[in-house]
């Protein structure tokens, strides 16, 4: 039997004869995630009250970007009823599955297949997950807020997308380049009913930002720890809170300078939780225990910074 802590490769695929119900992450590279951690941990508490769940397993492969196209159809025939996609598959999936949710059209990416009669079904549950993780962590109403939204790529437009459907009373989207903040820009505004869309780029700060907006990293800068955060938090009027979506370092220099002000700040972990608990519920349709999946990140190895 395979190694549940262990990456997978394509070429294991072709030989697979596991008995049970398997579940995966599909990634390039995968070695660090912790999603069969979390999730496998979820499936055993399940099946404490639901034998039918004890055969059920999560995986993580290792697929690189270029393989992805075959790979998906080789899960299909090995039954593979559930996958999550992480970087760089997000956006590349969205020509392969064989329907997608609205969501996830308008996020322009998906994180989450299910198994369907005609193929995999694609959603994204990484805004809503974040929308959870806000409520969390600050106890945050996303309708009666200003947000300052850090990066364009595919977890900003996610983040964006959801919380415009909530009704956010501004957004202020910040990015690195033009490029990718033009590629964000027509969704969320041809989205925006009651929001205010507020574009900029990091090279210049908006200078009407109100005070009070909760900042949201969902750039790439900090996941090595020694990257610089992607703006200074002490030029801008007092954030009422810092969510940095990197969970892994656990702090960053954004964390890390939000704490220096006296901001509440957290990192991404409680999002990595609630996105996947909720792709795990549309899985088996069954109630998530989200504790379980908590202690067990919790009781995993200290994570090593990339
Ligand atoms: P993408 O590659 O799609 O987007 C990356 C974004 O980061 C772009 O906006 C890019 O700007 C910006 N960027 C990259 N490097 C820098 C830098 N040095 N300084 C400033 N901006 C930079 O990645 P994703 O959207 O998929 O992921 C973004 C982050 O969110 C990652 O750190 C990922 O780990 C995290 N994440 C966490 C999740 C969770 O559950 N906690 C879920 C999903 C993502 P530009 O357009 O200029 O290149």
């Amino acid at each position: 039997m395979a190694n549940l802590a262990d990456s997978l490769s394509v070429t294991q695929l072709s030989s697979w004869s596991e008995p049970g119900t398997h579940l995966a992450v599909l990634g390039h590279p995968i070695g660090h995630s912790l999603s069969p951690v979390m999730h496998n941990a979820a499936l055993r508490e399940i099946a404490r009250s639901r034998p039918q769940y004890s055969d059920w397993r999560y995986w993580k492969i290792d697929v690189p970007p270029e393989l992805l196209p075959s790979v998906l159809p080789v899960l299909r025939e090995r039954k593979f009823l559930g996958i999550n996609l992480t970087v760089p598959h997000k956006v590349l999936a969205m020509r392969l599955a064989a329907s997608i949710t609205l969501e996830a059209q308008q996020a322009g990416a998906m994180n989450t297949l299910k198994l369907e009669p005609e193929g995999y079904r694609g959603f994204n549950t990484d805004g809503r997950g974040l929308v959870k993780a806000l409520g969390e962590d600050f106890s945050i109403e996303c309708g009666d807020q200003d947000f300052l939204l850090l990066g364009a790529g595919g977890a900003a437009r996610g983040a964006a997308v959801e919380l415009v459907r909530f009704g956010c009373r501004s957004l202020w989207i910040g990015n690195r380049s033009a490029e990718g903040l033009n590629g964000i820009l027509p969704v969320v505004q041809g989205m925006a009913t009651s929001t205010s869309i507020h574009p900029f780029l990091f090279s210049t700060l908006p200078p009407d930002l109100p005070a009070g907006v909760v900042v949201i990293n969902a750039t790439s800068a900090g996941l090595h720890k020694d990257d610089p955060a992607p703006i200074e938090l002490s030029q801008l009027p007092r954030p009422s809170a810092v969510y940095d979506m990197i969970y892994n370092p656990p702090s960053t220099c954004l964390l890390r300078e939000a704490a220096k002000l006296g901001i509440p700040n957290a990192n991404g972990l409680s999002m990595l939780i609630h996105q996947g608990a909720l792709a795990l519920e549309l899985w088996t349709g069954e109630p998530v225990p989200i504790h379980a999946m908590r202690s067990a990140l919790k009781l995993s190895k200290p994570l090593s910074t990339r």
